[in-house]
């Protein structure tokens, strides 16, 4: 099944360009709170999916093309982000990143991105007004967490995983000496973490250890490689996340990107596309507002 969040945080079923919207299975309540309808929803599958397969039967649709899509998951409790995933990517970017000394994720463990950079396939990726920084991207496979769990041994954590999504991690690279602000700055602007275009439950993704990941800039290809050239594995990840804290329903996990990271810039257009999972596109903007300090 494919779950879209779109408008004001409703949500549909997608089918072949089309959209059935089974907002009605999250109890009115969530009215007053709609940007949590879909962590409801996550948290209570096993016993809302009649509801939702008999609402989907029940709606006329509309074209997915005449809404506009929000992030996969617009407010996921926590962003986990792998930092250095897949051998080929580590060190090609020199003294541009605080990723050093050939460590994976396995060595790094996790960062975290804010939850409040995430978009979806309708807004867009902001950068800082006149900015001469790089901005890079980075193409993920997004692993969207169902049952929370603590301690969760790796031969355990398929069972708690909803489904995936593609994740642009974008980033600004620090310049050695001159700037060096904090990784979870430097990831969390604006749009900084498209997730979409929706989720593809785990039961449509048999194996998600074997999908190409690949990323254009205005067509020409950048990013190409194979979620089976992960480092960390996701049961790995899942084991490793929840052995410092628990993930809850609706956590998202990007974990980690290939080699061919490289820029973008205003008026470039970024797309992702995972095998069996989907295809992302995202414009770049320039932000109108002036920062009070220079980016
Ligand atoms: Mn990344």
């Amino acid at each position: 099944m494919k779950i879209a969040s779109f408008n004001d945080f409703r949500i549909g079923i997608v089918e072949d360009g089309q959209l059935f919207d089974i907002t009605s299975v999250v109890p009115a309540a969530f009215d007053a709170l709609p940007q949590q309808r879909l962590n409801w929803l996550i948290a209570q599958w096993a016993q809302a999916l009649p509801a939702a397969q008999a609402a989907r039967a029940s709606v006329s649709p509309v074209a997915l093309a005449s809404v506009q899509l929000l992030a996969a998951t617009p407010c996921p409790p926590h962003v986990f982000a792998a930092p250095a995933n897949y051998r080929k990517h580590l060190g090609e970017l020199g003294d541009r990143t605080v990723t050093k000394k050939g460590r994976s994720a396995r060595e790094q463990g996790f960062f975290l991105k804010a939850p409040a950079s995430v978009v979806g396939a309708g807004g867009a990726i902001f950068v800082p007004k006149g900015s001469a920084r790089r901005f890079d991207h980075e193409s993920e496979l997004a692993v969207i967490i169902g049952k929370g769990g603590r301690d969760i041994p790796r031969a355990k954590a398929m069972e708690h995983v909803f489904g995936y999504a593609c994740l642009l991690d974008a980033t600004m690279r620090i310049e050695k000496d001159t700037f060096e602000e904090e990784r979870s700055m430097r990831k969390s602007f604006e749009g900084f973490t498209p997730v979409g275009p929706y989720i593809v439950t785990a039961d449509e993704v048999p194996d998600p250890a074997n999908l190409a990941n690949r990323l254009w800039v205005n067509g020409e290809l950048r990013q190409e490689a194979n979620t089976s050239e992960m480092i960390v594995d996701i049961p790995e990840l899942i084991e490793l996340i929840s052995s410092v804290l628990p993930l809850v329903p609706g956590d998202l996990i990007a974990t980690g990107t290939p080699e061919g990271v490289g820029p973008f810039a205003a008026g470039d257009t970024v797309t992702i596309e995972i095998e069996g999972v989907g295809r992302l596109s995202m414009p770049v903007r320039e932000r109108e507002h002036v920062s009070p300090r220079a980016y």
